[in-house]
């Protein structure tokens, strides 16, 4: 049986940047954000690693179901809210937390009896990311239908998003935390705002709950500061092995379209990942990979199962470790610039055929 690719999943740094969530904001709750398979870090082991998290947010039911189905016994918020009475019924019996964006779902809460109430819900308030959330006198008036629902028997709190945190000082961010604090001061609910890039740079949103995603993975979200400037330690090492080794002569082509050509003699290896694994396509003919403590760049196209590397003037054997990112030499932040895309988008990738290993738990 193939043992390769590897997403290596270091316990400890997650740990560690819980930690740091922490420390940058003593005042708030912390709710972490384990959507979308926890970043492609696997949600169930995430959420046991993260156990002094004092709630997690996902977007959906099903990933909601999974973590109390694996014994997760933290509040866990709905990002996404409920879309049917089945949902809602499901929420309740598994004492989830939906967020209430839209008039669609007060109405669902109106039409119905739950058998256990909800013990903590909040409503989502736009206020200039236009993606989800009720507008002031959308929310006021489901804040009026939700205080008077026998389906509704704890906490209501009062969430919106960023859409610039990652661009400091801002003044959309401001505006958007104005909007906030104007409706919540008015009626007196908690307050939860601030992503990872709010946590790590804009204090004043901090609030009651903070929910960092991207941070507990130990990536940055801003383009011109590492992860470790920030305090943080990457999560995810992605490793494969090479599997064939040769030497080639100047002008053969490698891989697909032949878009790589030899101007010398080179010896390539060729390595057991690719894009069907979540290695993008995007990093063709691009990116580097280490291997014993060296940089690797990548020869062509990336293909479904494998890349090919430039491995001339390094003593490397078949079976060798290669990293594809998460270790000092190579940052998974550099290489979703040099994939035109964001690092929420590489670890998201990495699909199901890559075996998740959890280290240092
Ligand atoms: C994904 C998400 C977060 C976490 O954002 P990061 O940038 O990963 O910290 C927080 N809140 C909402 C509503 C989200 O969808």
């Amino acid at each position: 049986m193939s043992t390769y690719p590897v997403a290596n999943i270091d316990l400890a740094a997650l740990k560690h940047n819980l930690e740091r969530v922490k420390t940058l904001t003593p005042k708030s709750r912390v709710m972490s954000v384990i959507k979308a398979n926890a970043y492609g870090h696997g949600a169930i082991h995430v959420a046991a690693a993260l156990s002094a998290s004092d709630a997690f947010a996902v977007a959906r039911l099903d990933e909601a179901l999974q973590l109390r189905g694996a014994g997760i016994e933290q509040p866990i918020v709905l990002l996404e809210g409920v879309h049917s009475l089945s949902e809602l019924q499901l929420a309740a019996e598994f004492d989830l937390s939906p967020v209430f964006h839209h008039q669609s779902q007060i109405e669902l809460l109106s039409s119905c009896q739950l058998t256990t109430p909800l013990s903590f819900c909040w409503i989502m308030l736009e206020t200039g990311m236009h993606r989800l959330g009720m507008t002031v006198e959308g929310a006021e008036d489901a804040l009026t239908e939700m205080k008077k629902s026998h389906n509704i028997s704890g906490q209501i709190g009062l969430m919106s998003h960023f859409a610039n945190a990652d661009w400091v000082d801002d003044e959309r961010n401001s505006q958007q935390l104005m909007r906030v604090k104007q409706f919540s001061e008015q009626y007196g609910l908690s307050v939860s705002l601030a992503n990872s890039a709010a946590v790590l740079s804009y204090v004043d949103s901090h609030a009651d709950w903070v929910r960092p995603g991207l941070m507990l993975y130990g990536i940055s979200p801003f383009e011109d500061k590492t992860a470790h400037e920030l305090g943080l330690e990457p999560v995810m090492r992605l490793t494969s092995k090479v599997i064939a080794i040769q030497d080639i002569k100047q002008g053969d082509q490698v891989g697909y379209g032949g878009c790589w050509q030899a101007k010398q003699n080179t010896r390539i290896a060729t390595v057991n990942i690719g894009y069907g694994d979540g290695y993008s396509r995007q990093l063709s003919n691009t990116a580097s990979v280490s291997i014993k403590r060296q940089l690797a760049r990548v020869l062509g196209r990336v293909s479904m199962d494998m890349i090919v590397i430039d491995i001339s003037g390094l003593d490397i054997e078949i079976g060798d470790d290669v990293t594809l990112w998460g270790n000092d030499l190579l940052a998974v932040e550099q290489l979703a610039q040099q994939a035109n895309t964001i690092p929420y988008e590489l670890v998201c990738q990495v699909s199901d055929r890559v075996k998740r290993n959890y280290y240092n738990g």
